[in-house]
């Protein structure tokens, strides 16, 4: 499922690292927008099988490196998770977890592709789209490449911002998005934020973006410029999100 659409980011895969190459004459670069697309529930289903196997081994995870019984490390996975927004961070801060070695063993997918679930024609959209394309992903590097690989998309992002390249500082928190926003050279106002994760948005929002809310919730809190159940209904919506060549 690889691209056969005229983008010329087929002659400039995207990198880790955030060092995303500069094209002279892209047409995002003409008309300055860009667009940030979360990964996991907003360019493929995570919810059946890949969540529940990420959350299995973060606590068999933390079952073996911080001896506890599976209630016990499961209780504290939920914990960390809803205080920090990742359970990677309370590992960090209260047990000196080294966070590449964590985010290694509980990021293992033998049969990811398997387990990806994606709409083919949504990602096809996606590739359409004019302007600069960034993906910024709460999940490890290796993860992310890798997914984006079985969604046939591993050479469409001008910059991959996984979770190494924010050091560690993961959505919504502010500081991962001013890393981005500084290495890209974003001019927010040009620039859409999509993801399924509201506070993501919000923090978005306050940056001045513009968010695209991929969900199916019927109420829609302000800070959303636009709600779609799949980034399939992106195209329709370019004039609302000022992303219009
Ligand atoms: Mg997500």
């Amino acid at each position: 499922m690889h691209s056969h659409s005229e983008t010329s980011s087929r002659q400039f895969p995207a990198r880790s690292g955030g060092s995303a190459p500069r094209r002279a004459a892209s047409p995002g670069r003409r008309f300055g927008g860009a667009w940030i697309f979360d990964l996991d529930n907003t360019l493929h289903n995570a919810t059946p099988h890949i969540f529940p196997h990420i959350n299995r081994s973060m606590t068999a995870y933390l079952q073996e490196h911080l001896q506890l019984d599976a209630e016990a490390a499961s209780a504290l996975r939920l914990k960390y998770w809803h205080r920090y927004g990742a359970t990677l961070l309370g590992l960090m801060r209260h047990h000196g977890t080294d966070p590449d070695h964590f985010l290694w063993h509980t990021h293992q997918f033998p049969e990811l592709a398997r387990m990806v679930v994606a709409e083919r024609a949504a990602l096809h959209t996606v590739r359409r789209l004019p302007g600069r394309k960034l993906l910024f992903s709460n999940s490890p590097a290796h993860y992310a490449h890798a997914v984006l690989d079985v969604l046939g998309l591993g050479t469409l992002f001008d910059g991959v911002y996984a979770i190494e390249q924010v050091r560690y500082q993961p959505k919504p928190l502010g500081a991962g998005f001013r890393r981005l926003i500084a290495q890209e050279r974003l001019i927010p106002r040009r620039t859409v934020m999509v993801d399924d994760s509201l506070p993501n948005l919000r923090a978005a929002h306050r940056l001045g973006m513009r968010t695209v809310w991929v969900s199916r919730e019927p109420r829609v809190p302000d800070y959303v410029t636009v709600r779609v159940g799949s980034v399939r209904a992106l195209p329709r919506l370019l004039d609302d999100l000022g992303m219009s060549c």
